[in-house]
């Protein structure tokens, strides 16, 4: 069942969402060769904590053992923050959060270079931003949620790369994971209608190489099939009268 939200919900996710993006800037800041993904998950557990009323979404969601996901190059999402898991310059890392505040959940991911990257990788990493914009300006009443998908596929096609097919956006709002799904690829005026008042995160996962996955042993971690680089770029977005609200962003 599609929830949608009241105007004053939509205000506390924004609230939420705000604690969420500044998690990522504190991300942004920490990420550097040597640190570990289990640092980056205890600096962003504080970081969230730090806000009243503010828990990470993802800690025991399904049994999740840690507060972000933290995925580093051939993983695209689920990675487990790992003490092991040391970044080095060249590699990239997606972080997903999710952050529950006042009764609502809000989602976002970002994949953040780690020193300098080669020219191929800093372009996956720009053309996913990009793509994850183009289907966020699709978010508004009338349109169907394969215009969204199908905006984002177009813009990764242009830059030559694909999107994962077998992982979705979804809604969100007082459930992690709502109706609708939301995936990244489609077509114009298919699939489900969106209504002003509906919250989703839209997240295009995307891959230098072939679209197919694989999960790893761990059972969480979401591999590319041809061991090609993944980036990972997610907002939670309010469709309004007024056109789409990006509730992630500061
Ligand atoms: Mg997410
Ligand atoms: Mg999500």
């Amino acid at each position: 069942m599609v929830q949608l939200k009241s105007a004053r919900e939509i205000e506390t996710m924004a609230a939420g969402g705000k604690i969420l993006a500044a998690t990522h800037e504190a991300m942004r800041k920490a990420i550097r060769p040597g640190v570990s993904t289990a640092d980056l998950d205890r600096i962003a557990e504080a970081f969230i904590r730090s806000h009243e009323g503010a828990t990470p979404s993802f800690k025991g969601l399904y049994g999740f053992p840690a507060s972000i996901c933290a995925s580093v190059n051939e993983e695209i999402v689920h990675g487990i923050p790992s003490p092991r898991r040391l970044l080095k310059d060249g590699d990239i890392v997606s972080v997903d959060i999710g952050v529950y505040y006042g009764g609502l959940h809000t989602d976002s991911a970002r994949t953040f270079a780690v020193g300098q990257v080669d020219d191929q990788t800093a372009r996956l990493l720009k053309v996913t931003e990009e793509s994850l914009e183009a289907g966020i300006a699709e978010a508004r009443p009338g349109n169907h949620v394969g215009d969204i998908g199908a905006a984002i596929e177009a813009r990764v096609k242009l830059g030559g790369f694909v999107v994962v097919r077998d992982l979705v956006g979804h809604g969100v709002g007082q459930s992690m994971h709502e109706e609708p799904q939301v995936p990244n690829h489609g077509k114009p005026k298919r699939g489900a209608k969106l209504a002003a008042g509906l919250t989703i995160a839209i997240e295009p996962m995307v891959n230098a190489g072939r679209a197919e996955t694989r999960t790893l042993p761990d059972k969480w971690t979401v591999v590319t099939i041809d061991g090609s680089r993944s980036a990972h770029f997610e907002h939670t977005v309010a469709v309004t009268a007024d056109g789409p609200k990006v509730l992630t962003r500061l």
